[in-house]
């Protein structure tokens, strides 16, 4: 199998659909969608109606689940706040109740995959997933062979080792036999590491690659502007963080 993984489009439609046309010229069997739809960005009900379109799997991340209600937004910063806020009043009531049913995780035993849009250990509670000593005491936490994970913002390949070490790779590796890995597909409609351009993550049984395209920005942020979303949010996408 080989499987695109994308996360955290946020409701930016430039950006996942650059991302999907770059999929057209890479042959995969599966597209894997690792939650938040939307938040932030300007197109919340286009951005859900291409990925019930296109994903094979979708997860709700935070961000859908405030959007419908079953997340707290006390722990959002201002910015994050008010755009779930919009998001509230331009979401269709038709993809709230999508959003509403979506799992928060999956694993999928036959395929050796474990999906979860924060971590496996506490995928409730919308942790973090940053360093090798975070990723060392989630792998306790899921019994399959990888497990992909989205949520940072920041896309990395974190593997253990049989011995129980733990190294990174940046933007490829090879999946190696015994070996077991957590890989972080970054986001797709708002990068923060650095690299303002969309990210996803091409995985076969061997081989695991972060990729990355550009998208029309000024377009995006045109819309965020005239949707009267927070300039934060506006600014930070051209530079990724
Ligand atoms: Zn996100």
């Amino acid at each position: 199998m080989r499987y695109a993984v994308i996360a955290d489009v946020h409701g930016n439609l430039e950006a996942l659909e650059a991302v999907l046309k770059k999929l057209k010229e890479e042959s995969f069997d599966a597209l894997l969608f690792l939650g938040d739809s939307v938040g932030y960005g300007p197109n919340p009900n286009e951005c859900i109606e291409v990925l019930k379109n296109k994903a094979q799997v979708l997860l709700a991340g935070n961000h859908d689940r405030a959007a419908v209600g079953l997340t707290d937004t006390a722990f959002f910063n201002p910015n994050a706040r008010l755009a779930i806020e919009w998001t509230q009043e331009v979401l269709s009531d038709e993809n709230k109740k999508l959003l509403a049913s979506l799992p928060i995780d999956k694993h999928m035993k036959r395929e050796h995959l474990c999906l979860v849009h924060s971590t496996p250990k506490e995928p409730e509670k919308w942790h973090y997933l940053l360093s090798a000593w975070d990723a060392y005491n989630n792998f306790p936490f899921f019994s399959e062979k990888i497990c992909l994970i989205g949520h940072s913002h920041v896309p990395a390949i974190i593997e253990e080792t049989p011995e129980g070490k733990i190294n990174t790779f940046h933007p490829k590796a090879e999946i190696k036999e015994d070996h077991r890995y957590i890989i972080n597909a970054g986001s797709v409609g708002q990068p923060r590491d650095g690299n303002p351009d969309a990210a996803y993550v091409l995985l076969t049984e061997n081989s695991v690659e972060i990729k990355r395209v550009s998208y029309d920005i000024l377009l995006t942020q045109n819309k965020m502007r005239r949707a009267g979303l927070p300039n934060h949010l506006i600014n930070r996408l051209s530079k990724g963080v």
